[in-house]
């Protein structure tokens, strides 16, 4: 039985993702392209169109009810707009109105792309069951999405939860977001593998100077690479127990390609968090690596159309 379709987007620097969602969270039908991210606000918006385009071309098309889209942020949520850091030509760009248009005036529910992980996270990943929760991708960026009281928290204009930009280091470096000492200035794969170049670690024979390639050196035993991931385990458990003391979340999930880093990532993140989460109602935070990996975008714009799905009410739905 195919309950529930709907049409999820996932909007990137790098690509435009699109599928056909059922209830149970399978993905049908999937149609992808490259975002021309340096290319007027048109031509990226064609990108989407031939996306949605290759999904109208499924016999399925006529039972999806709803389309959700995550997008990069920031968005606009109650406006219908986004102005995605990476994509220049977007700037307060009428999305939601621009994709229902495409879509054949089907609704259009609009939310981050941390937001949409949560969801994701919410319904089929590591946050299943667990009503309050702080999801978190930690990759170029770091995002992030809450869910409060069983619900998904996407705030009054979808950005809520936004942790890469919570700052853990009062005189720290400025952050490109305006700010000074962000996780994210501190925690995203780019600022592991610059502090680890700073602090003396040198990419092996290949070159790959990228926080993968720090995560091995780490696994392998080198001191720098290890410190600068405990440093950004450091940010990221101060962010996280932050987040505790003001909400009360009882697990905190962790996606993203740095994640990837498994162990080297995740033994430091506990022992810090046993530093900073020192009150008796965050002392038990449970911290687990994300579960719904490269899919998790499609799946959470799935997800932010429907109540059933996330637990609560309908997220502000513009279209
Ligand atoms: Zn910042």
């Amino acid at each position: 039985m195919l309950t529930d379709l709907v049409v999820a987007l996932d909007i990137g620097g790098t690509k435009i993702a699109g599928a056909l969602v059922d209830g149970d969270g399978r993905i049908l039908v999937r149609a992808q392209r490259r975002t021309p991210a340096r290319e007027d606000g048109e031509t990226v918006m064609r990108a989407v169109e031939a996306v949605v385009d290759e999904l109208a071309a499924s016999s399925l098309w006529p039972l999806a009810g709803a389309v959700g889209i995550g997008s990069a942020g920031p968005v606009d949520a109650g406006a219908g707009t986004v102005s995605p850091v990476n994509v220049p030509g977007w700037r307060d760009y009428p999305l939601v109105e621009r994709v229902r248009r495409a879509t054949g005036g089907r609704p259009v529910t609009l939310v981050g792309d941390g937001v949409a992980m949560t969801a994701a996270e919410h319904w089929q990943g590591a946050a299943r069951g667990y009503d309050n929760a702080l999801c978190m991708v930690v990759s170029t960026g770091v995002g992030g999405g809450l869910v409060l009281g069983g619900a998904l928290h996407p705030g009054p204009t979808g950005n809520a939860g936004h942790i890469g930009h919570v700052c853990v280091e009062l005189n720290g470096d400025p952050c490109p977001c305006g700010g000074r000492g962000c996780v994210e200035r501190i925690a995203s794969g780019p600022n592991i593998a610059r502090r680890a170049l700073e602090n003396g670690w040198r990419p092996g024979p290949d070159g790959d100077a990228t926080a993968a390639a720090v995560a091995a050196a780490a696994r392998a035993g080198d001191p720098v690479a290890t410190a600068s991931f405990a440093r950004a385990a450091q940010a990221l458990a101060a962010g996280i127990a932050a987040t505790a003391s003001l909400v009360e979340i009882e697990i905190a999930v962790v996606g993203g390609g740095v994640a990837g880093a498994g162990d080297v990532l995740f033994d430091p993140l506990r022992r810090a968090l046993r530093d900073y989460a020192t009150l008796s109602f965050v002392r038990h935070l449970t911290v687990a690596p994300a579960l719904t990996g490269t899919d998790a975008g499609l799946l959470g714009a799935a997800a932010a159309v429907s109540p059933r799905r996330t637990g609560g009410a309908p997220v502000s739905l513009t279209g």
